[in-house]
């Protein structure tokens, strides 16, 4: 046992997104691995966040988020989903969805907890779940449609289930969760006394005539759910880092408490330009997410030339390939050689499974990047067959 380190991180190793960057640097690789848009911020935000410096909102934030982003949250919530929350009681601003993901599941979770989540899975949900103490229970997502089986999702829940994290649109594989599976879900949830966590960050990232719907939005679970989103992909600002918790009182009290001894409060100026930025027009949404949509339809187009197989996402951004048609390699080394040898860099999903096997065929590309690296990506990629 090492005196440097507790167990409970025992096994966590550095994640897939900071290998992958690295690398991708080291040999200057085009990278459509890690999840950011490689285009800025909409100036407007830029200069409202540089004015809350220049105007001394440099000290600590309240720390349940300063008051003007706490309503401009229930603004957007109600604009969008018809779902209102108090401000005062009901919204807890965080550093990112990842803090409002570690203080929920924090706040909530008991030893031997059982929390279901599918898988693939945002990295990030296990290592948390198991530093609460809890056992994360996994429920697949199956090819070519990435959806869950009925049946096994079903025998997934069990007296010690304490909670479930959705993610939709889903992180990797751009699932759009339809009304009809939300409710199927809620009714174990029902069943089962279970709360539910949904981690909706690509909630403005959806294509075609698909529509978001918060699992908040089913009466029974209203008041059962905390609904996590963030800045990070709808404002085009991962490293301003602000999040949210939207959900009931009684669970905020818990969020409060460890969001309080974890950060305290999130960056002040960044609050400010947040709450302007969730209250830009209707117009803004609806360009970000088309403009989204040709990016993806341009990536699309060169992946399936090649053979890599796409998976087309009604949301999120990011495609996922089943490679096995162009190579027998496992897909962590099969990137590793598309970084080095083609100077293209993906994230491969093995550490998003429980049984990293299942995810050794697939390779998650990421689009939300500007024309030009979307253009030297496809010179690239266009290329992958001849030199493989
Ligand atoms: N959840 C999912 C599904 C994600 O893809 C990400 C990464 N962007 C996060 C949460 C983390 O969001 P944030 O950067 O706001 O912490
Ligand atoms: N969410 C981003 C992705 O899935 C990365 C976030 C991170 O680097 N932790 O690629």
């Amino acid at each position: 046992m090492s005196i440097f380190s507790a167990t409970r991180i025992g096994n966590f190793g550095t994640s897939i997104f900071s290998e992958i960057s690295m690398l991708a640097r080291k040999h200057e690789a085009v990278n459509l691995g890690q999840g950011f848009p490689d285009y800025d911020t909409p100036d407007i935000l830029k200069e409202i966040a540089i004015e809350a410096i220049r105007k001394g909102k440099n000290q600590y934030a309240i720390s349940s988020g300063e008051r003007i982003l706490r309503h401009a949250i229930t603004r957007h919530s109600e604009r969008f989903y018809g779902l209102s929350f108090d401000p005062e009681q009901e919204i807890t601003v965080t550093s990112g969805a990842t803090e409002a993901l570690f203080c929920t599941l924090m706040a909530c979770i008991n030893t031997g907890d059982e929390v279901i989540v599918f898988q693939p899975y945002y990295d990030s949900y296990c290592p948390v779940i198991q530093m609460a103490g809890g056992v994360p229970i996994a429920v697949t997502l199956h090819a070519p449609t990435f959806s869950f089986n009925p049946m096994e999702i079903a025998a997934a829940f069990t007296e010690k289930t304490k909670a479930i994290i959705i993610n939709t649109p889903h992180n990797p594989t751009g699932t759009v969760f339809s009304l009809q599976e939300l409710r199927f879900i809620a009714e174990l949830c029902i069943e089962y006394n279970t709360m539910a966590i949904c981690d909706e960050v690509y909630e403005h990232c959806i294509y075609d005539n698909e529509r978001h719907v918060p699992f908040q939005k089913i009466p029974e679970m209203t008041d059962r759910t905390i609904r996590i989103s963030s800045m990070g992909k709808t404002f085009t600002a991962t490293g301003w880092k602000i999040g949210w918790a939207i959900g009931n009182e009684r669970i905020q009290k818990a969020i409060r408490c460890v969001h309080q001894f974890v950060v305290f409060a999130s960056a002040t100026p960044f609050q400010y330009a947040a709450a302007s930025a969730l209250d830009m027009a209707d117009e803004y949404y609806t360009s970000l997410a088309n403009d989204l949509q040709k990016r993806r339809d341009f990536l699309f187009d060169v992946l399936q030339q090649v053979g890599l197989q796409p998976n087309k996402p009604a949301g999120s951004y990011f495609i996922l390939c089943d490679i096995s048609g162009v190579t027998s390699m496992k897909s962590h080394d099969f990137a590793k050689k598309l970084i080095i040898d083609h100077g293209i860099a993906a994230i491969p999903p093995e550490t998003f499974y429980h049984n990293p096997s299942l995810g050794e065929h697939l390779l998650r590309f990421c689009f939300c990047k500007n024309d030009d690296t979307l253009h030297k990506a496809a010179e690239k990629i266009r290329l992958i067959p001849a030199l493989i």
